[in-house]
């Protein structure tokens, strides 16, 4: 019975593919295209979500590359503005809520990001279908997978093709507000162009206290990579979350 278990389609350890995946890309797609970006709004949907799903359709789910999603990502290219970005790492609504007031935007304010975020997506050689019992687990079961690498190359164009002053916000109440580890730290940092200049917040949680600052030995490693690059960095911290959005 384990042999059956660990072969079959349930086998991997992180959540399967969201029920009704294709719909929910299709209905987002029209949603930005038509609703909240309408300057996008010659961009093909069906093309879009044909695109998405012959990237990993049939595929096994843990040899996913940047090539299988070309197609898409020619498809669907950013046009949010340059220099307005902000990147976040553990602060995704915070950052959200951020870009929102100022009229910034994050990755998810992008097509692509817009489709893709909060959903999980798998498949499977020789099936046509999406796996909906499991996907591969980044840390468990392998880092090529079809979603980490998707996210991968997102942030990498995300990263690479900002201008200006790009921000990042960092949450001050973990140890290391900058984890090398994290899609910031490989991807998204080491991919700024040179001139660019990123300004990080380190905020922390109501109720917490800041435990990082912008000279605690995480951030030090931030301005190395950065200072590699000849990108510019400024660092503002022991910010609590209503400072930081502005409210007092
Ligand atoms: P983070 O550690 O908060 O991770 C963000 C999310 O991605 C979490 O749900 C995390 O579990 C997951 N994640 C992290 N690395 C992953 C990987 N290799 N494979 C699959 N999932 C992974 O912050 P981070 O890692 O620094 O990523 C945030 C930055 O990268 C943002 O600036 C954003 O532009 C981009 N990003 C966005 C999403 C998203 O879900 N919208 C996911 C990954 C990356």
């Amino acid at each position: 019975i384990y042999k059956w278990y660990r072969s079959g389609l349930n086998r991997w350890h992180g959540p399967g593919s969201t029920p009704d995946f294709q719909d929910i890309i299709e209905d987002r797609c029209y949603n930005y295209t038509q609703r909240i970006r309408p300057d996008s709004r010659s961009r093909n949907c069906q093309e879009i979500k044909q695109a998405f799903m012959s990237a990993f359709i049939s595929k096994d789910p843990c040899k996913a590359t940047k090539e299988d999603y070309r197609r898409l990502i020619d498809l669907a290219d950013p046009t949010v503005p340059c220099n307005k970005r902000v990147l976040w790492s553990k602060t995704k609504e915070l950052a959200r809520e951020y870009a929102k007031l100022r009229g910034l935007v994050t990755l998810e304010d992008t097509l692509l990001g817009f489709l893709a975020d909060r959903l999980h997506w798998c498949g499977e050689p020789g099936s046509p279908d999406l796996n909906t019992w499991s996907c591969p687990d980044w840390e468990k079961d392998c880092r090529t997978n079809y979603r980490s690498v998707f996210w991968e190359v997102l942030s990498e164009r995300f990263a690479e093709s900002a201008c200006g002053t790009v921000q990042v916000v960092l949450d001050g109440s973990l140890e290391n507000a900058f984890n090398e580890m994290s899609i910031f730290g490989r991807v998204e940092a080491p991919n700024l162009k040179p001139m660019v200049t990123l300004q990080a917040w380190l905020v922390h949680d109501p109720g917490k206290p800041p435990r990082d600052s912008c000279s605690g030995s995480s951030i030090t490693k931030l301005k190395s990579i950065l200072s590699e690059r000849n990108v510019r960095f400024i660092c503002r911290d022991n910010l609590s979350r209503d400072e930081f959005l502005g409210r007092f």
